[in-house]
C-alpha cells in the first residue's frame, strides 16, 4: 500500500494536463485530476478550438461575396451570429464530454472543483476534502492580461468574446498579436468596424516583419484599421451602452460597441498554495521548471501554460506526455523547443517556421540567402480578388540549410506543417527544388522559389 492516496494529482484539466493524467494512468499510476471550471482547458472551451470555428465561419464572407464569379447565384446572403455562437458551443460541449470520457477511460479519477496545495504532497479540495499524492503536476493554464488602466472592467478578453449577445457593429481590439489579429479577421468578416490598437509601432512581434507587413497591408485594403504606437489610458462606458478608449498617442478618443483587450496571457498560478508548498515563481508568477519540468520541490512539477515557456497546446501536450513517461513509463525525456512551426489564424494566415530573415541576419550576417515567391493564387485571380501571397525561404551556408520558412497566404497553416519536417530534419534547398511541384497549388511556390 502507498503512503499517498494517488501516484499523481494533476491540477488543471487543459491539454498538457490531460495528456499527463492519462498517459501516466496507462504507465500504471493510480491518477487523479482537478478541474475547476471546464474539461478541456483554454484550447478547448474558449480558445483554439472554437476560434478556428469562428475562422471557418469567417471564411464565408469572402466566399459568398466572390461566389458569382464561379457561376454561382447567392439570392440573399446575412450572417447570423447567435446562430453560428450557440452551434459552436454545442460543438465544445461535446468536445468537452469527450475529454471527460477520455479520462474516465483511462481510470483517471475526476474531481470537477479547484484544488490548492497545502504541502509538497497534499491537496485542499474546495469542498474541503484533503488528499495526499506522491507527485503533483500543475497544469493550470494561462489567462488573459487585463487592460491595467482606468476603466479596465469595462473591456472584454478572449474569455467572453465567444459568448458575445450580438454581433458588434464596432470593435477596437486591444493588442498586436495572435488573439487581436485574429479576431480583427473574424469581425471584419462579419461586418463588424475592427480598429486593432497597440502599443507598440510592431504587430506580431516575433514573426517575420516582411510577412507581417503583408498581413497589415492586405488587411487594411480590406477596411480593417491599425491605430500602432497606441498605449491605453482608459476606458470609459457610456450610457448607450458603447465604450470610448482613450490612448496616450496624441489622438482623439474612439468609440466601439465593444473593447477587447488582447495583450498577452499570465500564468494562473496566484493563490494556489504554491509560495505555501515552497514552489518557486519568477516575476510574472509562473513556475520555474527544468528540461524534466520539474519546480524546485522535488514531488511538483508543471506544465503547459503556467510555466510560461512557450503558449501553445501542442507544446503542452508534449511537455504533459514527457512528464508521465519521465516519471511513471521509465523513460526519463525531454522535449524539443527548436523549430516550433506556429500559425496565426488571421486573414489571411500566417504560418512560421524556424528563423525570421531578421533572427538569421543577426546570426549569421551575410551567410544567409533569402529566396520570396510573391503570388497571387489562382482562385484569387478568377474571383477578382487583389489580395497575394508571400513565401519566404531563408538559408544558411554554401549547402543552404533551410533555416526559416515563412508564409501568408490562404491555408498556410496546412501547406507549412509538412514543411517543416524539412526544416526540422536540417535539408538543404536542394531537396527542395528535387521535389516536383503539385501544379496547380499555392504550396508548390515552396519547391520552386529561385
Ligand atoms: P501575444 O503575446 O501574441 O501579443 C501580445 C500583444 O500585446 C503584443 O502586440 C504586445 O505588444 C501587446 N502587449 C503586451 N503587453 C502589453 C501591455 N502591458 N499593454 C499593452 N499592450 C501589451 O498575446 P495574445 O494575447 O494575442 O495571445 C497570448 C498567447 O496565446 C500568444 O502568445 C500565443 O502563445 C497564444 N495564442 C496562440 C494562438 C495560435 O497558435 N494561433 C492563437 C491565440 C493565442 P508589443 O509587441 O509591442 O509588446
Amino acid at each position: 500500500m502507498s503512503e499517498y492516496d494517488y501516484d499523481l494529482f494533476v491540477i488543471g484539466g487543459g491539454s498538457g494536463g490531460v495528456r499527463a493524467a492519462r498517459i501516466s494512468a496507462s504507465h500504471g499510476a493510480k491518477v487523479a485530476i482537478a478541474e475547476e471550471y471546464r474539461m478541456g482547458g483554454t484550447c478547448v472551451i474558449r480558445g483554439c478550438v472554437p476560434k478556428k470555428m469562428l475562422v471557418y465561419g469567417a471564411h464565408f464572407a469572402e466566399d459568398l461575396h466572390e461566389a458569382s464569379r464561379f457561376g454561382w447565384d447567392i439570392e440573399k446572403a446575412t450572417f447570423d451570429w447567435p446562430r453560428l455562437r450557440d452551434i459552436i458551443q454545442e460543438d465544445v460541449n461535446r468536445l468537452e464530454g469527450l475529454y471527460g470520457g477520455t479520462l474516465g477511460n483511462a481510470g483517471v479519477e475526476t474531481y470537477k472543483e479547484r484544488a490548492e496545495l497545502t504541502g509538497p504532497n497534499a491537496i485542499k479540495l474546495a469542498s474541503g476534502k484533503t488528499i495526499t499524492a506522491k507527485y503533483i503536476l500543475v497544469a493550470t493554464g494561462g489567462w488573459p492580461a487585463q487592460a491595467g488602466c482606468e476603466g479596465e472592467e469595462h473591456a472584454l478578453t478572449s474569455n467572453e468574446i465567444f459568448h458575445l449577445e450580438e454581433k458588434p457593429k464596432s470593435i477596437i481590439i486591444v493588442g498586436g498579436g495572435y488573439i487581436a489579429n485574429e479576431f480583427a479577421g473574424i469581425f471584419h468578416a462579419f461586418g463588424s468596424d475592427v480598429t486593432v490598437a497597440n502599443r507598440s509601432e510592431k504587430i506580431l512581434r516575433p514573426y517575420d516583419q516582411e510577412i507581417v507587413g503583408k498581413l497589415k497591408e492586405m488587411g487594411e485594403t480590406k477596411g480593417i484599421k491599425f491605430r500602432l504606437s497606441a498605449p491605453l489610458q482608459k476606458i470609459v462606458k457610456n450610457t448607450d451602452g458603447t465604450v470610448t478608449v482613450h490612448f496616450n498617442d496624441g489622438g482623439e478618443p474612439q468609440t466601439a460597441d465593444v473593447v477587447m483587450v488582447a495583450t498577452g496571457r499570465v500564468p494562473k498560478s496566484n493563490d494556489m498554495g504554491l509560495e505555501e508548498a515552497g514552489v518557486a515563481l519568477d516575476k510574472s508568477g509562473a513556475i520555474i521548471v527544468g528540461d524534466d519540468n520539474k519546480s524546485n520541490v522535488d514531488s511538483i512539477y508543471a506544465v503547459g501554460d503556467v510555466t510560461n515557456r512557450v503558449q501553445l497546446t501542442p507544446v503542452a501536450i508534449r511537455e504533459g506526455h514527457a512528464f508521465a513517461d519521465s516519471v511513471f513509463g521509465g523513460n526519463p525525456r525531454t522535449i524539443s523547443y527548436a523549430n516550433i512551426p506556429s500559425a496565426v489564424f488571421s486573414s489571411p494566415p500566417i504560418a512560421s517556421v524556424g528563423m525570421t530573415e531578421e533572427e538569421a541576419r543577426a546570426q549569421f550576417g551575410d551567410d544567409i540567402n533569402v529566396y520570396k515567391s510573391d503570388f497571387r493564387p489562382m482562385k484569387n485571380v478568377l474571383s477578382g480578388r487583389q489580395e497575394r501571397g508571400l513565401y519566404k525561404m531563408i538559408t544558411q551556408g554554401s549547402d543552404e540549410i533551410v533555416v526559416g520558412l515563412h508564409l501568408i497566404g490562404p491555408e498556410s497553416s496546412e501547406i507549412l506543417q509538412g514543411a517543416a519536417i524539412a526544416i526540422v530534419g536540417k535539408m538543404p534547398k536542394s531537396v527542395f527544388d528535387d521535389v516536383v511541384a503539385i501544379h496547380p497549388s499555392m504550396a508548390e511556390e515552396i519547391v520552386l522559389f529561385k
